[in-house]
């Protein structure tokens, strides 16, 4: 099989599908692997890298794409990207599906197209998982935007002039994200509260040594969010909710916002009111900016900071700041799945096989996503 890797075009993305370390797998497995010239500069990778490890350099997406039975991205093509693949070729990578309009583009040249956030959370796909591999970076980078300002110490200091107190870190949305961001605060010694709407949270924060905040729920609340993902709760349980996270905001030197529901905007945790009423100094990094914040002040790509003193970060994304390792888990991540697919007779599509249908969101001249229940 021919397997090209285009350089990203979307602004600040400096992540790269393929690592010199998976191209070595990948050409002893019996593949041609073409890269297209500069994919990797930004995170670490020179070409060299990827010609010491039997890769082709291509001068340009064109070149690379041309043959290409197997296109690996971090984003989805752009529309001169989708001109340049060859009719019926596999593309795979994190194809936003809930907001990709090109789909039906897709289709019409019959690409194959898996979008890798849809495979499902279960342990036979754990190592494939790209949202957890990237959402752990974007949480321990979260931590450390939030330290670039704010204006003091994170442990607790006892020092010759005086103590410094530890900073309060408050964590709102426990996923994979908010796991990590409340392992990196408690490292830097901030003293850390989270809370989420799934209560099987509550013994992984308490597992990472932080206090878990409890907003009461009925048994049938309890139930909705049994599952993986969070549900969109109802008005009187967002109300209780409300109350008691402007509690803590208030108190918090730090809040770091990542509550996500796939497919819809993100939940707003934090009011403009709540927000006006923390302390100067204070930090919000709101990891949600890209599907609408979970800050009613947070702007997409910015950093605010408000007249009385509280800076919001809305940076997006985070993983492509750390784009050397998470290129490289993302790399693994895409090798492992290629896994399912290549057999050394070529490309078997097995659809009986849940994480390839799951995935699959173009396939035979047809868009299958989303999914007709
Ligand atoms: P995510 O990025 O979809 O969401 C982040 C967190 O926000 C979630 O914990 C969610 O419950 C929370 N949230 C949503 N609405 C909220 C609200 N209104 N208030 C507070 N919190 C809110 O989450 P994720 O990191 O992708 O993880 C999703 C699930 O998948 C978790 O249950 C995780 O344990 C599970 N998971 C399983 C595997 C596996 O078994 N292979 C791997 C990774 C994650």
């Amino acid at each position: 099989m021919h397997i090209a890797i285009p350089a990203e075009r979307l602004a600040g993305e400096h992540r790269v599908a393929a690592t010199p370390e998976t191209v070595k797998k990948l050409v002893a497995g019996g593949h041609a692997v073409t890269i297209e010239r500069g994919a990797g500069l930004a995170a670490a990778l020179p070409d060299a890298a990827y010609q010491e490890a039997g890769a082709a350099i291509a001068a340009d997406r064109a070149a690379a794409l041309a043959q290409a039975d197997i296109v690996l991205t971090v984003r989805p093509l752009d529309e001169d990207g989708i001109a340049a693949l060859k009719d019926g070729a596999s593309l795979i990578g994190q194809l936003n599906p809930y907001h990709n309009h090109s789909l039906p583009a897709l289709a019409a040249k019959r690409i194959s197209a898996y979008a890798l956030e849809l495979l499902p959370r279960s342990t036979r796909a754990q190592s494939m998982d790209v949202l957890s591999s990237q959402n752990n970076i974007a949480g321990y980078r979260a931590v450390l935007l939030a330290t670039q300002h704010y204006p003091r110490f994170m442990p607790m200091l006892m020092t010759a002039a005086g103590t410094v107190k530890p900073a309060r870190v408050l964590i709102l949305g426990v996923g994979v994200a908010g796991l990590q961001a409340i392992a990196t605060a408690k490292r830097l010694g901030a003293v850390v509260e989270a809370f989420d709407v799934r209560p099987a949270t509550k013994e992984q924060v308490e597992s990472l040594g932080a206090k878990f905040i409890e907003v009461p729920m009925s048994e049938e609340e309890k139930m909705a969010n049994s599952g993986v993902y969070a549900k969109e709760m109802s008005e009187s349980y967002r109300q209780r909710q409300g109350e008691l996270v402007a509690k803590h905001a208030k108190a918090a030197d730090i809040v770091i916002t990542t509550a996500l529901i796939p497919g819809k905007p993100a939940p707003k945790l934090l009011s403009a009111e709540v927000v006006a009423a923390m302390k100067p100094g204070s930090v919000v990094v709101d990891l949600a900016a890209e599907t609408g914040g979970n800050c009613a002040l947070t702007r997409p790509g910015e950093t605010v900071r408000l007249e009385h003193g509280v800076t919001v970060v809305g940076q997006i994304n985070l993983p492509g700041l750390l784009a050397a390792d998470a290129s490289s888990l993302y790399a693994k991540n895409l090798l492992t799945f290629l896994g399912l697919l290549l057999t050394p007779e070529g490309l078997n599509l097995n659809l009986e096989d849940e994480l390839l249908s799951a995935t699959l969101v173009t396939h035979d001249g047809q868009v299958r996503f989303p999914a007709a229940d």
